[in-house]
């Protein structure tokens, strides 16, 4: 019989040369499983995603319930569906009051491209600013917005009227104009290696952009649902941005995306033209179940407060092939010297049953990010086995 992973290199698109290729049997709390039942310890939540772990009982159960009633029924915003108007309730209960309006997607890239569609639809403008190593997905708009030149030029011609400024630089912001529909930011920059906000940037980006009447628009798709600390990273920063976007850690381990905003902003959407984002399966409702579980699960088992987990992480990666660790909450970096020693310690950490992995625009550094219900125990067993590995390279 042809096995699974032959078929997979035969028929599944590879986008490298070296897929991971675990073949995963099950999921479950903080582990993963392969086909001979070997376990692994899910530092990274495929990224960052399960949150509140693989296979919650509370997402599986709304999953279960859900799915006895109905799938899909309509495309976005014509039927009213229980689960979306329960789950945009939530959202907007937990986020300041100015974001009313939840408009839900099917991704990340799809929350960012509809954010940025409604920025110039409401300010008639055109100009996109954003930042050097962001990644905002990778569609045509969100890639267009991405500040990495590797991974965007072989797909220009990409939206023009974009500019890129440096994350963390205040003399950049005087590029913000009149001509500036948004500025597009991550409160945390993640694929750049998980960098953080200088004091006071973020609020001097928000000024500017008040000033000129441009909109900020935050991707909180990485950063959110306690992935730092906060339920939302812009909580560390006291600032209230215009748009919002959600995405992996929204759904509990289920597909779903969002961007939020005022009504008198996303009220832009009904007019000239009418439907000016179309989804079919946003905020489909089986995702949108699994989410109101997963948030509300969050908030209730006080998962956001990791302050103890990272600094035992903080505390138990001392190498010295370790230079840093740094982050907020659960997303932290480890920075090494070379991207040649990332690859060959996350060889060595799978082997060994501990899963982490690199970052797009920071080589030489790898990423922590795992469910957010890993317990100390867990992260004593998994910081050893890093540090073994570290000793062999
Ligand atoms: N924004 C950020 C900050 C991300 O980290 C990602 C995914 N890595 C995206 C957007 C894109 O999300 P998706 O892959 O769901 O399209």
């Amino acid at each position: 019989m042809i096995s699974l992973r032959h078929l997979f290199f035969q028929h599944i698109a590879q986008t490298s040369h070296n897929p991971i290729a675990l073949e995963i049997q099950k999921a479950k709390g903080v582990y993963l499983y392969d086909n001979i039942g070997k376990e692994y310890i899910d530092l990274i939540s495929g990224i960052a995603v399960s949150n509140v772990g693989h296979l919650h009982k509370n997402v599986v159960n709304a999953v279960k319930k859900q799915l006895n009633l109905y799938m899909h029924t309509m495309v976005y915003g014509e039927h009213i569906q229980s689960p979306q108007v329960k789950l945009a309730k939530l959202i907007t209960d937990v986020l300041p009051q100015s974001m009313d309006n939840v408009y839900f997607v099917n991704s990340g890239s799809e929350a960012n491209e509809g954010a940025l569609k409604l920025a110039k639809r409401f300010t008639g403008r055109s100009e996109i600013i954003y930042c050097k190593n962001a990644y905002h997905g990778s569609t045509h708009g969100a890639l267009s917005v991405l500040g990495n030149e590797d991974f965007k030029n072989s797909f220009r011609p990409l939206l023009p009227d974009t500019q890129q400024i440096n994350f963390n630089c205040e003399q950049n912001l005087d590029k913000i104009s009149k001509k500036t529909a948004c500025v597009i930011v991550e409160p945390i920059q993640g694929e750049a290696g998980v960098i953080t906000p200088k004091k006071n940037y973020l609020k001097k980006l928000l000024n500017r952009c008040n000033e000129k009447n441009a909109l900020l628009i935050l991707d909180e798709v990485q950063t959110g649902f306690g992935r730092t600390g906060k339920l939302f990273a812009f909580e560390h920063y006291n600032i209230e941005p215009h748009i919002i976007t959600f995405a992996k850690g929204l759904g509990g381990g289920m597909p779903i995306g969002a961007f939020v905003a005022p009504n008198y902003i996303m009220k832009s959407y009904k007019k000239n033209p009418i439907l000016g984002h179309i989804t079919t399966f946003g905020g489909h409702p089986i995702s949108c179940a699994a989410s109101f579980a997963s948030l509300k699960t969050i908030i209730t088992k006080n998962l956001i407060d990791t302050t103890k987990k990272e600094e035992l992480f903080k505390k138990l990666l001392k190498h010295k092939h370790i230079k840093e660790v740094r982050g907020k909450g659960l997303m932290l970096a480890v920075q090494l010297s070379k991207a040649e020693q990332v690859q060959k310690l996350m060889e060595l950490c799978i082997k060994n049953g501990v899963i982490i992995d690199w970052f797009l625009f920071c080589e030489n550094a790898f990423r922590i990010a795992p469910p957010l219900i890993i317990n100390q125990k867990q992260i004593k067993k998994a910081c050893a086995i890093i540090i073994k590995c570290l000793n062999q390279i």
